[in-house]
This record gives C-alpha cells, sequence and structure tokens, in this order.
C-alpha cells in the first residue's frame, strides 16, 4: 500500500505515521527526519539546505525529489510519505514516478497548532524518531473538542527508545512557526486539491484526540476502502 499523510506543519503527520509503522508494518519517509539527519551528519549536500530549514523554508523541489526517488526504488509498495509532496512540482514527481492508493488527510485548528507545536520535544540522536509533547490541551473549537494530553517520556527529558537527551527543533520557535504555516497555506494546501483532483482517495480524520485513537480511526477507514 502506497500512502501520503497531508496536513499542516505539526500535525501529527510523524506521530500518526510511526503508529501506522508499528500496527501495520508499513515503512514511513519522512522528508523531514532525511534533511535533518543530513545536516547533523555534516555532509556537503546537507550544508546547501540547512539554512532553509532553519527559516523554515522549502528546501527546493530537485534536492526533495531525488531524496524520495532513491528512497522509494530501496523500498518495496508498502510506504507513507511524511511531509512529501509540499508543492505541486513535488506532487508531479511523485505521480510520475508511482500511483498512490490514498491519502491521510489531518484536519487542525491553527491555533491547536501553534500550541502544539511550541510544546513538542524530539530525541537529539538523529538515528531516533523519539516525539514528545508537553502541552495538555482541552478546549472546543468550532464543535470540535480537543482532547490532547501531553505525550511524555518515561524519564524526565529522556528519550524512552534510546535514552539520549529531548531538545527543542530549531524551527519550533514561534517566528518559524508562523512561516511554516503560512507557507502551507499558500504553496502546501493547494497540493491536496490537486491530487483530488487525479482521484485518489482522501482519508479525512481530526487531530483532537489523543495518537493511538487516531491511528485506529486511520487503520479502519483505510479497511473501508478496501485497501487493507
Ligand atoms: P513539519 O511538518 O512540522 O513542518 P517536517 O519535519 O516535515 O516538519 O519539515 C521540516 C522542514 O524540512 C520544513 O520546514 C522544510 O524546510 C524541510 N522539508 C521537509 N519536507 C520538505 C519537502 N517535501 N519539500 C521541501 N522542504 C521540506
Amino acid at each position: 500500500m502506497k500512502l501520503i499523510i497531508f496536513g499542516p506543519p505539526g500535525s501529527g503527520k510523524g506521530t500518526y505515521s510511526r503508529g501506522l509503522k508499528e500496527k501495520i508494518g508499513i515503512e514511513k519517509i519522512s522528508t523531514g527526519d532525511i534533511l535533518r539527519a543530513e545536516i547533523k551528519s555534516g555532509s556537503e549536500i546537507g550544508k546547501k539546505f540547512a539554512n532553509y530549514v532553519k527559516d523554515g523554508k522549502l528546501v527546493p523541489d530537485e534536492i526533495v525529489n531525488e531524496i524520495v526517488r532513491k528512497k522509494i526504488s530501496e523500498i518495496n509498495d508498502n510506504f507513507i510519505l511524511d511531509g512529501y509532496p509540499r508543492t505541486i512540482g513535488q506532487a508531479n514527481f511523485l505521480l510520475n514516478l508511482t500511483k498512490i492508493d490514498a491519502i491521510i488527510n489531518i484536519n487542525v485548528h491553527d491555533e491547536i497548532l501553534v500550541e502544539k507545536i511550541s510544546a513538542r520535544r524530539i530525541c537529539s540522536n538523529p538515528n531516533c524518531d523519539g516525539n514528545y509533547n508537553i502541552a495538555d490541551i482541552r478546549k472546543k473549537i468550532d464543535g470540535i473538542e480537543y482532547f490532547l494530553p501531553p505525550l511524555l517520556p518515561k524519564n524526565d527529558m529522556k528519550c524512552d527508545k534510546c535514552g539520549s537527551d529531548l531538545i527543542q527543533r530549531s524551527d519550533d520557535k514561534p517566528e518559524i512557526i508562523k512561516k511554516r504555516i503560512e507557507i502551507y497555506y499558500e504553496q502546501t494546501k493547494p497540493v491536496l486539491e490537486f491530487l483530488k483532483s487525479k482521484n485518489i482517495p482522501i482519508v479525512d480524520v481530526w487531530m483532537c484526540k489523543p495518537p493511538e485513537q487516531v491511528v485506529d480511526e486511520i487503520i479502519d477507514k483505510l479497511k473501508n476502502l478496501n485497501l487493507l
């Protein structure tokens, strides 16, 4: 099964795709994780795009497309793309490369995003995708009841998976978050309309309850589409 998980920055794409990997064994391809690991490694290519990521801007399509092409060629037909495609150019490249079975579209109010991203903590180990959140959000907006308890590590600010320190992502600062959300609406949201126009089935969910429940809802909806 080939899936895209789509949603604004901080909408839980990484967390849900990790949950899907655990429950149904689908491989996660996160362009954000790959780019951050490359930057941390100090490689020449990483140096070229470090500033884009730091400023919350999109890395040029040619670079990201090549990363995804390589990754897809290494993985059999069972993956979920997290953070890609983010531009119409990337979407065109992807659809020329392969057929996508469904798009998981995450809905969330902007107000929740800013609160959630500012409270995100990630594992400092570039080879680990540990991800936590210290915010405790319980409120109702436009009829949507948000119940998002914190996702805390078992030991104070150490990763449950590998024991490394937890840190805040350098682009998870208020001004940069605003920039990323702005870019999402200008360049990335139109990609959803574009993909819809290609008749790819959409699975809609709200980021309003604990991740495990959202993951189960996604699995049920994939079953309804006969994809599982
Ligand atoms: P989020 O979804 O919270 O913004 P990501 O980890 O997906 O976080 O992305 C972090 C940063 O990595 C982006 O702000 C951008 O600089 C870069 N990036 C990730 N994926 C892409 C992509 N598909 N195209 C261009 N830049 C990307």
